[in-house]
């Protein structure tokens, strides 16, 4: 059955503006989805939707069985969610940062997963540094590192590769490709075709507020 079900979910936002138009998703465990549009597509308000952290207007969504709205700390706990901005604190350490994440889901803030997510990641021999010691690509393996410190099944990359170079979106579809044999399912927005052919099983694709899921990646081409 699906890990994430989405059932006709909208969201008008307070001035009217409907930016979600009814949405239907499900997505199986260990999938990787790309969901694709142009900016204004309505990418950011289905992930924050998907998350709770915006309120829909009406529709459904669960996570592992447990309802976003009426089941919010159980659903949550199953979702890692990788925003599009860094907002690290710079004076703490590589490690700290992911413990401190730990806490927030009322986890014990030393434990052994801290280390494999920063060794999947690349991350362990940073472990001591301050994160604004990093580079901005080290960086986005923090952001990562974090959203993965409480073990959710589902993790959601909110435009992984916007504004970065070629170099740093090859990197970060090679952690894309590393986290995936980890057997989490993984949910990212993009508004290049390329990285959603070059990565996702499946894609959808967004436009203004509605969704078309493609299961056929080489008839994304003639779609767009
Ligand atoms: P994307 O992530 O695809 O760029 P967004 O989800 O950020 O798209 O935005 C979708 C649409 O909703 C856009 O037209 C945007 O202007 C509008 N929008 C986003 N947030 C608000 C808000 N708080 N109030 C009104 N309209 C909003
Ligand atoms: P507590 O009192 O539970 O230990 P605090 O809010 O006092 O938690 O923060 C403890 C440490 O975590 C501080 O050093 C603070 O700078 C750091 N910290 C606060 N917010 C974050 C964050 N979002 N990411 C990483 N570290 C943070």
């Amino acid at each position: 059955s699906a890990i994430l079900q989405v059932r006709g979910l909208r969201k008008a936002y307070a001035n009217g503006f409907e930016a979600l138009k009814g949405v239907d998703l499900d997505i199986e465990e260990g999938e990787i989805i790309a969901l694709l549009g142009p900016n204004g597509a309505g990418k950011t308000t289905l992930i924050s939707t998907i998350c709770g952290i915006t309120t829909a207007t009406s529709g459904n969504v669960t996570v592992g069985g447990h309802d976003i709205e009426t089941d919010f700390r159980a659903a949550r706990s199953m979702i890692g969610l990788v925003p599009q901005e860094i907002n690290l604190e710079p004076f703490e350490t590589v490690v700290n940062t992911v413990r401190f994440s730990r806490g927030l889901f009322g986890l014990p803030r030393k434990d052994k997963i801290v280390e494999t997510v920063l060794r999947q990641l690349s991350l362990w021999d940073k472990k001591d540094n301050q994160v604004k010691e990093l580079s901005g690509g080290m960086k986005r393996r923090v952001l990562i590192a974090k959203a993965l410190a409480h073990e959710p099944r589902v993790l959601f990359l909110d435009e992984p590769t916007a504004g970065v170079d070629v170099e740093l979106r090859k990197d970060m579809w090679d952690i894309v490709a590393t986290l995936k044999q980890s057997g989490v399912t993984i949910i990212l927005t993009t508004h290049y075709i390329e990285e959603a052919e070059a990565i996702a099983d499946r894609v959808g694709v967004i436009n203004k507020g509605e969704l078309l899921l493609v299961e056929d990646k080489t008839a994304l081409m003639a779609r767009m």
